[in-house]
Formats: structure tokens, sequence, C-alpha cells
């Protein structure tokens, strides 16, 4: 039976009471048959965009997704609504294959999962050409985009879409902000005709924190300490080693912590991320390679110990934290080394010039958002072409605005260190230098008698790291391509070491010494204490309800967020909770009242 109302559908299968503004303009116009872009972010609401009209129109949705591996999770979500969703992909035996083609023909199947190659195979399109499709979703369509670092040449022929089924409206779904890559999916996809809706990028619920206080590790213990015992989150390296040193780390201090990268056999990298998507408290610790379409709900931190390559990347690696709207953190520490990578990157002379130039500028962006002393927010949203009007109040800087200090003539002598060596010598040498430590390279370099030998006695060696960190990411000093460390004048320092220019820094707040201990920020911090053991059990309730699947597919964190608000005893007080639609009435109704009405009966013998 086909539902005809798209409200009717959002409240009695989804239980959720109404659409987000953004949602019902796109979910009517899809409905009507139109194209549509979507740029929405994660966690903004996109899968209702075409679910909803894929129910609503005769037929069925057609929904292409990159990612295998996660259609049966993406599958059993809808099945979990009593929806007739399927996927055919090649991890399938023949048979089942030919059971969902049967059902396809028989019209008996409301959304389809496929990956682009096998929707392009002949097979496939035979296949569709026998059924009443109501939409082609084109989910991650960013895919499509050679601009991105997710490009895959499959995407390209999707096209052929709109050329064999031209009355087959079709949605485009992305959560990337940036216009080169829009405009990519729109020419690539031929979706000239495409209503574009374009979101705020804005993730109020992400709390973004960037330390360069040193010692990464340490603080990221601290860290997960004070805001995220036994919670789900991603921590982000550069390198394949660093991914297992701090997993194996992370054990060692008592949590579940999972290597991630490409460099695992396929097997060892599926185990991870299913027991990432179905255990509570797991932490995958993972090179970029993890993370695109994970769906998960609840990852309450994503943590980088490495700057990112780009703004891009950053914001959408951050992104993959608290997609269900409740606080979550991304924080991040990075030092010297990694200010030094980045700019000798820069320098690297392989690619083409027009190319090399973008690169810059994605790095140079990149670098600006870690040294900023502003709301980050604020400058994440204007690299976008975003405006947020006012400072967040839910950033690092915001909370504990830096202040600066005069560093003219600390800054001349670090720079006319490296002017009287030579500009030869990396950061390490220029310290011994400046603190007149007679090591046996600077006797034999003779540098023991240079002027600038043992200037720097006034600051130790911490400080004078960080200040160079700070001066290589302002350009003041340019950093060697060969890898070797070694840092350069740029023309930018001439004018402070000739006095023509004052220079004012961030203060470093040394980790751990002084500095107000940042605020936590907690999704449990919304659950009073009293509901906290009721929170345990209807957590435990929903895993053991799940059978192995992941336990938000019964009730998200929001569902359950919202069911110790109401108490709900009765069916009809369960229905009033946000995620409770008819089915999961039905199927887990009761379980959960049951739980709730013991607890509140022990809560009265209490008082
Ligand atoms: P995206 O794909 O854009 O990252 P999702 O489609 O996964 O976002 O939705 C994010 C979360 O918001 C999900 O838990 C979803 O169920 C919830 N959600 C989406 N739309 C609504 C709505 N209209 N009312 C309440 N919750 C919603
Ligand atoms: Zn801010």
């Amino acid at each position: 039976m086909k539902h005809t109302d798209a409200l009717d559908i959002l409240q009695t299968i989804y239980g959720y009471e109404s659409f987000r503004p953004q949602q019902a303009r796109i979910i009517d116009s899809v409905i009507s048959g139109n194209d549509a872009l979507v740029l929405m972010p994660t966690g903004g609401g996109k899968s209702l965009c075409y679910q909803v009209p894929a129910l609503a129109r005769d037929g069925t949705g057609i929904v292409v997704s990159p990612l295998i591996a996660l259609m049966q999770d993406q599958v059993d979500a809808l099945k979990a609504l009593n929806l007739n969703a399927a996927f055919i992909n090649s991890s399938m035996s023949s048979a089942a294959v030919r059971d969902t083609e049967e059902a396809m023909r028989c019209g008996d199947i409301d959304l389809l999962y496929v990956a682009p190659e096998r929707l392009l195979m002949p097979s496939t399109l035979n296949l569709l050409d026998d059924c009443t499709i109501a939409l082609f979703a084109i989910d991650e369509a960013h895919c499509v985009s050679q601009w991105g670092h997710d490009f895959r040449k499959e995407y390209m022929g999707l096209n052929v879409l709109h050329e064999r089924y031209p009355d087959v409206p079709r949605i485009a779904l992305t959560a990337t902000a940036d216009q080169r890559t829009r405009e990519e999916i729109v020419n690539n996809l031929s979706l000239d005709n495409a209503g574009q809706f374009i979101s705020s990028f804005d993730r109020p619920n992400i709390r973004y924190a960037i330390s360069d206080a040193g010692n990464a590790r340490d603080s990221l213990l601290r860290f997960l300490d004070d805001n995220h015992q036994g919670d789900a989150g991603i921590v982000y390296c550069l390198s394949r080693k660093k991914v297992e040193e701090t997993a194996a780390w992370l054990c060692k201090q008592g949590r579940t912590a999972l290597p991630y990268h490409a460099g695992l056999d396929a097997a060892t990298r599926e185990l991870h991320q299913s027991r990432f998507l179905r255990e509570e408290g797991v932490v995958v610790v993972a090179t970029i390679a993890f993370g695109m379409g994970i769906d998960k709900p609840d990852v309450r931190f994503v943590a980088h110990l490495n700057l990112p390559k780009s703004v891009e990347a950053y914001y959408q690696e951050t992104g993959r934290a608290g997609r269900d709207g409740q606080p979550a953190n991304a924080w991040m520490s990075y030092g010297l080394q990694d200010v030094i990578n980045l700019r000798a990157m820069m320098g690297d002379s392989d690619a083409d010039e027009q190319h090399k130039r973008v690169e810059h500028q994605k790095l140079e962006a990149m670098l600006g958002l870690a040294e900023l002393s502003t709301c980050r927010r604020q400058a994440l949203l204007a690299y976008f072409d975003d405006e947020l009007p006012k400072p967040c109040g839910n950033c690092d800087n915001c909370l504990h605005p830096p202040t600066t200090w005069d560093a003219t003539e600390a800054a001349q002598k670090a720079l006319s260190c490296v002017y009287r060596t030579g500009q030869r010598f990396g950061v390490n040498y220029l310290i011994d230098v400046l603190l007149g430590k007679p090591t046996e390279r600077v006797l034999s370099f003779g540098h023991d008698k240079q002027s600038t030998f043992g200037i720097g006695t006034d600051r130790n060696a911490t400080q004078w790291r960080t200040l160079y960190r700070q001066l290589i990411a302002k350009g003041l000093l340019s950093v060697d391509v060969g890898g070797h460390g070694s840092v350069m004048l740029t023309e930018q320092s001439r004018p402070i070491l000739r006095g023509e220019r004052t220079l004012q820094l961030r203060h470093i707040k040394s980790a751990g010494a002084g500095g107000a201990k940042p605020r936590r920020h907690q999704a449990v911090d919304q659950i009073a204490p009293e509901d906290r053991g009721l929170w345990e059990k209807l957590r435990t309730l929903r895993t053991s309800l799940a059978e192995g699947k992941p336990a938000y597919i019964v009730f998200s964190d929001s569902s359950l967020i919202d069911m110790l608000d109401q108490k709900p005893t009765s069916h009809e007080q369960m229905s009033a909770v946000s995620g409770v639609g008819k089915h999961k009435l039905e199927k887990y109704g009761d379980a959960f009242i049951e739980v709730i009405r013991e607890h509140d009966m022990f809560s009265d013998m209490d008082a």
C-alpha cells in the first residue's frame, strides 16, 4: 500500500513530529518529479529526503551508494521500520540476487541499494526496464568530482540514468560543501535543471578545539578522561605506524581501541568497522581511509593527532561526530613536526603549477585555522562562504580567549640564528645554538663562536620550539623541500629582523600546568544524575534487542534521551517519543515501558 502524504509517512513510519525546513522543500519537489541537488551537512537528515519521496511515489526508489560494506546496515535500519528494503551487490549468492530481482519485478521493494558499477551492468539495467522506478537517489554524490578526494570513476557513468529514464526524478546528495565540487556534480550528472538545496554547514552541536600545547598523547588521554568515558569516537593519525602505536597505547590505558588503515587486510578492516558500529564505546584509530558513509549517529568525538591537509578534510572528518545532534567534540593536537611537514609539502614541485597553487591555498588555510586566535566556527564557515554573524561561544577560542604577547625581540633572536648559521639547519640544532649548548655538531661547525650562541637562555627549548612553529606557520620561515627540515628566511622575515615590524603571537597554554581546565562537553551531561541508572538500563536493553545488529537501529540516543524526559508508561505516551513509529512501538514498546515502570517503582520506594 502506498502512502501519499509525506507528513503521514514521517509520523507513522519514522515516528518524527515534523520535517526540518529544508527537508520539506526537497521532499515536495522530488515527489512532484523534479531533480534535486542536496548539499546538507552530516546529520542534517539527508536520508529522509530520498526515502520519503520513494515511499510516496509509485515504484521502487533506487539508491546508488559506493559503500557495499555498509549496505547491510542501511537495509537493516529500514527493515526495522517494517519497510521492504534490499540491496544487490557482489557479495551475494546468485540465488539471493535472483530472489531480490523477482521481488523487484513484483513491485515488492520500496528501496533498493546498489553500487554504481553494479547498477550500470546490462543485467541490472534490464531489470530496471521491467520495473516501476520511483526515483534515483545518488548518495555521496561528490564521488563524481575529480576535485575532491573520494573520486570514483564508476560514478561518471551514472549519466546514463538521465538518458535511459528521462522521466524518473534524480536526487543527488552530499555533505561536501565547496563550490567547485558542486559544479562538477551538476556537470557530470547532467543536473542542470535540478533544484539546488544548499543548507548552512554549521554543526552547532560540535565543539571545536585545537591544541598546540605539546605532548599530544597525554593531552588526548586527559581529553578522553574528562569528556568521553565509555564513548565511541574516532582518532585520526597521518601514518599507519602512528595508527598502530596509538591504538596499542590506548588499549594499555584501558580503552577498547582498534586500528584501521589501508595496510590491514580486508577482513580485519571489516571486523573493526563492524565492532565500532555494533559495540558501545569503541574507539577506532585510523588514517583517512576510515569514515566515509559511516552512518553511526552516536560518534561522540573525533580527535586528530596530526593536522589534516585541508580545511575540507578537517570539516569532513570532524563532521562524523554527533550526527544525532547531541553534544560532540572535535579535538585536535598538533605540533612543530606537522607544520614542517605541511610546509615541506607546499614546496614540493612535482605537480603542475595550477594544481600546486590550489594545494598551497588549501594547506595555508588549514594552518591559518589551526593558529587562529578568534572563533574557529566563524573561520570554518567563512571558508565555505557561509556566514556566522557572531562568535559561536562553543569553540576553544570563544570559551577561553587566547592572550597575545609582543614576540618581536624573541623572533629577532630566532630569525637571526637562522641567518647566522647559514640557513641550512633544522629547528633542534638552532635551539642548541640559541641555548648555548656546545654539542659536538655545534662545535664542528664553529657556531659556538657565532654572535647568536647562547643569546636565548631566557627561554627554554619547548618555548623556542613553539616560537619556531609559529614563525613557520606564519610564513616567516620556509622549510626545505628535501625533507631535512632546514629552515630559511623569507621575504616577510626581513622587516622583523630590521626592526621595521613588530610581531604579536598567541600565548600557548602549556599542557597540564596553569590554564583553565576546558569546560566539559558531554552528551550525558544533559541526563539528570538520578536518570543515569535508567539510561544505562535502556542502553543495555537496546543492545540485547538489536540481535547483533548496530544498537542504534533499535533506537537512537536521541530517542532514549527523549524517553528519559517523558518516562512513557503506556503505548500512547510511548508513541509520542521521537523516533518511535508504529512498527517500533509494536515491536519494542512493551520492553522499554517495562524497564521504565520498574525503574519508577524503585525510585518511588527510595523517596
Ligand atoms: P545525514 O545522512 O544527512 O547525515 P541522517 O539522514 O542520518 O543525516 O539523519 C541524521 C539523524 O537525524 C538521524 O538520526 C535521523 O533519524 C534524524 N532525523 C532526520 N530527520 C529528522 C526529523 N525530521 N525529525 C527528527 N529527527 C530527524
Ligand atoms: Zn567560536
